[in-house]
């Protein structure tokens, strides 16, 4: 089980079991494979067995593997977006899990009209009011729910969340389910459907699809441990 290609299939092959012991299509759980730190020797390792979806969380980090690689890949920031660099990083990647603020969700908005795109976003919320941390607090979402709806450009997906880590994946699962029912609650408030929640890492996503999670964001147990640690 040394391999990228066998790891990555271990992955597929857990997603598959996760979704199946709660009663779930399989191919309702898409991986994203997290790249980051990783060079693209690495990642053309995981297109060769079949891996198309990568996310990154730093705006150089895409900037400088994209080009060196298959233009029909598919990108995701999932990092903290500075609003100095949207209009650089919009036309590489196919979505954003990071729109903490409303105001980072307008400029999204605003550069996205201006270069032509439609960009696939998702709202970042921070459960536990961490302060080390962006996104959106719970009321904040709620309030900021009709204003980011009259946002033509972006295309809400849905949720996404990084729990405080702890070891034992046991510990998200009380976030994830949070994330799920302030999914349905924002739902019914603004009539609009949010189908999409971005949760779970390597050591918590099989809990993740289990609480609904229809993209895990997994990095190291596909690409091994990073050498250097990055700021989530
Ligand atoms: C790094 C990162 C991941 C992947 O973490 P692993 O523990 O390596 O699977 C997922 N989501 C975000 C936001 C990250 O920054």
């Amino acid at each position: 089980m040394n391999s990228l290609s066998d790891r990555l299939q271990a992955i597929r092959d857990r997603i598959a079991a996760a979704a199946q012991r709660c009663g779930r299509d399989p191919v309702s759980v898409e991986l994203l494979a997290v790249s980051k730190t990783f060079p693209v020797e690495a990642i053309r390792e995981a297109v060769d067995a079949g891996q198309l979806l990568f996310g990154e969380n730093k705006v150089q980090e895409i900037l400088g593997k994209a080009p060196q690689l298959p233009t029909n890949l598919q990108w995701h920031l999932i990092g903290h977006l500075q609003s100095n660099k949207v209009r650089k990083v919009l036309p590489v990647v196919k979505a954003i899990h990071s729109i903490g603020s409303l105001d980072l969700a307008r400029d999204v908005d605003r550069i996205a009209g201006e270069l032509g795109l439609f960009p696939q976003v998702y709202l970042e919320v921070n459960l536990a009011e961490e302060s080390s941390k962006h996104g959106f607090g719970v009321e904040q979402v709620r309030e900021g729910l009709e204003a980011l709806y009259a946002l033509k450009r972006i295309e809400i997906q849905g949720l996404m969340c990084i729990p405080p880590f702890d070891p034992d994946p046991a510990l998200s699962r009380p976030y994830f389910v949070r994330l799920r029912e302030l999914r349905e609650e924002l739902e019914q408030r603004g009539g609009v459907p949010l189908p999409r929640l971005s949760m779970g890492m390597s050591h918590d996503f099989e809990i993740a699809i289990e609480e609904g999670a229809t993209i895990v964001r997994v990095g190291s147990a596909i690409f091994g441990d990073r050498t250097y640690p990055t700021p989530a």
